[in-house]
């Protein structure tokens, strides 16, 4: 059943317009134990739609957050790149504020402790906030405090009466899952010092269209960002962007320092990425048309690749398990008749199977004990990565099939 499309996160304007729809789809990181692959899984309609009144582009249709996110099998530090990437923010924060020791710095959406872990050797107090229980275990093994809690002003209130305001906050994987945007800058006026720093990173709206990265899309990214309703959102709200990145980690990412108003030097980076938006026509609705229309084309081209390497007798596996690598399959089709397995490195999600589309995943290790022709690369945004820990699987004759911008075999 589909419902009638929520109404903007960021401007609340009810003109938000449906550009590409990806069918009726499960949540792509509820990967199934076996004994549940005979059950009903619950499916939701995936559908991205663009403001006509702010340019924020977001999913027409919400899903309740507790369905997602209080049992959670992504983690951070499952990825090399990526660990090194959070505790190198850590190091970028304290550079840049000049925090003394003993400040206190805090990371919403904080999972398994990874980017909180790299402020220890600069000797802050910390707390992470993460509505993942089974998380917030893992980050306590490795001594990060940490709240098992959606973030919002209650929360703020709450952590701002135990243990004062933050210097800076940090929010990276979990800004593009936030739907109550209006909830959490108001957290943040209730958690951030006057002079303090609020950093988020969410992947950049320009890079995900450059890289046709429909795959990006799921349940639990609500919102795709460009800068331009981003200024909107923190601007109605006594905040500003003063500083903006962009960042070659997944596909590309934005990564800004917010502050309150007037507070900061605002850098000219900020202007210069705004108008470079306006040149690329990322608030306009033709780009997101055109954008859908090369998704659709990829769907068919990857299909028949895959079809034609079949009819050849030739074995298909695939690599990483990403959520992403779920809307990729679900929307193509793809499942154990045609894809035998799937290799992931997370202990959390080998022995289970894919949602909806039910391949299972394996330890890595396989793909070497059974070497098949061609392994599909859901997690394209490491591929670097991966070719570098995969190099005897290429070296026995093993090609890796890169899905996106066009189907690619290396
Ligand atoms: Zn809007």
């Amino acid at each position: 059943m589909t419902q009638a499309p929520r109404n903007c996160l960021v401007c609340r304007s009810n003109r938000v317009e449906l550009f590409l729809d990806l069918g009726s789809t499960t949540l792509a990181n509820k990967f199934l134990a076996r004994d549940e692959l005979g059950g009903k899984e619950p499916a939701y309609p995936l559908r991205v739609g663009f403001c006509q009144d702010c340019g924020h582009v977001q999913l027409l249709d919400a899903v309740p957050p507790t369905a997602m996110f209080d049992d959670y099998l992504y983690i951070s530090s499952a990825s090399d790149t990526l660990k090194g990437h959070l505790t190198g923010l850590a190091d970028t924060v304290v550079e840049r504020r000049k925090l003394p020791k003993g400040s206190f710095v805090v990371d919403i959406g904080s999972n398994d402790g990874t980017l909180l872990s790299g402020y220890k050797r600069h000797g802050m107090k910390m707390l992470g906030v993460d509505p993942a229980a089974n998380l917030a275990e893992r980050a306590r093994a490795i001594g990060v405090e940490t709240l098992t809690a959606y973030f919002g002003p209650e929360t703020a209130r709450k952590v701002r009466e135990t243990h004062g305001v933050a210097a800076a906050i940090t929010a990276t994987n979990v800004f593009p899952h936030l739907p109550d945007l209006p909830g959490l800058v108001k957290g943040l006026d209730v958690l951030l010092a006057e002079d303090g720093l609020f950093v988020l990173e969410a992947h950049y709206l320009q890079d995900l269209l450059d890289a046709v990265a429909f795959d990006t899309v799921y349940h639990e990214h609500c919102s795709y960002w460009a800068l331009g309703p981003m200024t909107r959102l923190f601007g109605d709200h006594g905040f500003e962007i003063v500083d903006v990145e962009r960042l070659p980690i997944h596909h590309g990412q934005l990564r800004a320092w917010v502050g309150r108003r007037g507070r900061h030097k605002v850098n000219p980076r900020v202007e210069a990425l705004l108008a470079d938006e306006r040149a690329k026509g990322i608030d306009k609705i033709e780009t997101y048309r055109a954008f859908a229309q090369r998704a659709l084309a990829l769907k068919t081209e990857l299909n028949r690749v895959v079809d034609k390497l079949l009819a050849e007798r030739k074995t298909i596996a695939a690599y990483g398990a990403p959520a992403k690598g779920n809307t990729l399959l679900t929307f193509l089709g793809l499942g154990p008749d045609r894809i035998s397995y799937i290799a992931d490195r997370s202990p959390l999600k080998q022995g289970r199977y894919t949602p909806g589309t039910h391949i299972p995943v394996v330890p890595p290790e396989r793909l070497l004990a059974d070497q098949p022709d061609y392994a599909l690369l859901l997690a394209w945004n490491f591929a670097d990565e991966i070719m570098a820990q995969q190099a005897e699987y290429r070296r026995r004759g093993g090609r890796f099939i890169v899905p996106v911008p066009e189907v690619r075999v290396l």
